[in-house]
């Protein structure tokens, strides 16, 4: 059995895990992460390995997932939207921290490489992910390899347009799948559809203590399943956009499967209902020829920690 430690940074934790090669998590730690501070979040994820590699002598590398931008070599952060880092040479600061191999992947990638490997698409050699949190991220596997493009961006699925001239973007642009499809845009759909239909929104009204501008992701979710007008219809939106998304990647990349993880996607048909509609719908010469199938991820919040180690086991 060879252990590897897995590292997921994140804009308000650091998880750390040991993980064997069937992706099982067989310790663990976490640290707030000081977003602000790069160098107290670079020694912060050292912390978290070092404390991991110690208990764990047999560990034999480290895996670091960041919500970042990584370079082509996979050994500089080149920008974090929510951490203040900026051209940090984490790979080798971490590796020689630590005494051990790292590896750095961008967080949504590793979350696409533990699907890939340990859950809804184990068994398939292609595979695209969207992942649905508070915006939205990408991980593209051909041919058994994570895809990471000729400059290290690839699979930036958040940013591809769904709509010209539509909601203003993070990244600068106009109308990003992000911005329709995302946990965010649930929330802003079901505030504007709160204020205009109050009436279909009387549940979720109820537990935002009446205030539209108050209703938050996980009310939206409560609301929808107590079949609340208002937030089934956030749902239907957002699994719509996604759907028109997924029927695009599958005629771009023809993957075996389609995986849609995040946190958003815990909430189950709500989501995937209207999702897969759409992506039916949306592929009309379906029954002409094999379309990729489309599912909901499996691996949950260890989906950091594990693929993480598990592409530090990878030559
Ligand atoms: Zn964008």
């Amino acid at each position: 059995m060879t252990l590897t430690i897995g590292v997921d940074v994140g804009g308000t934790k650091v998880a750390g895990g040991v993980v064997d090669e069937h992706g099982t998590v067989l310790a663990s730690n976490r640290r707030d992460t000081p977003a602000d501070d790069p160098a107290g979040t670079r020694d912060t994820i050292v912390e978290v390995a070092a404390e991991l590699a110690v208990a764990h002598p047999e560990a034999t590398a480290i895996g670091i997932g960041a919500a970042a931008w990584i370079d082509a070599a996979g050994s500089t952060v080149l920008f974090a939207p929510n951490l203040a880092w900026r051209d940090e040479p984490l790979r080798d600061y971490v590796s020689k921290a630590v005494g051990l191999p790292t590896v750095l992947e961008n967080d949504a990638n590793v979350a696409a490489w533990a699907e890939f490997r340990f859950g809804v698409a184990r068994h398939a050699d292609s595979m695209v992910m969207i992942t649905v949190g508070t915006g939205i991220g990408g991980g593209i596997v051909l041919d058994g390899k994570l895809w990471r493009g000729a400059n290290g961006i690839a699979a930036e699925l958040g940013h591809i347009q769904s709509v010209p001239d539509g909601h203003p973007c993070g990244c600068g642009r106009l109308g990003c799948l992000e911005q329709y499809a995302s946990g965010n845009a649930l929330v802003r759909f079901a505030r504007a559809g709160a204020r205009q239909e109050p009436e279909r929104a009387a549940q979720l009204l109820e537990l935002a203590g009446g205030d539209a501008l108050a209703i938050t992701g996980r009310q939206i979710t409560e609301a929808a399943r107590a079949g609340d007008g208002v937030a089934c219809d956030a749902f239907g939106q957002i699994g719509y956009w996604l759907g028109v998304a997924m029927a695009d990647l599958a005629q771009s990349f023809d993957p075996e499967i389609l995986v849609v993880g995040g946190g958003v996607v815990d909430a189950g048909d709500l989501l995937m209902t209207p999702t897969l509609t759409t992506y039916h719908d949306q592929l009309k010469q379906r029954g002409r020829f094999p379309v990729a199938e489309l599912h909901a991820a499996e691996t949950g919040n260890t989906a950091g920690v594990v693929g993480a180690a598990d592409l530090a086991r990878r030559p």
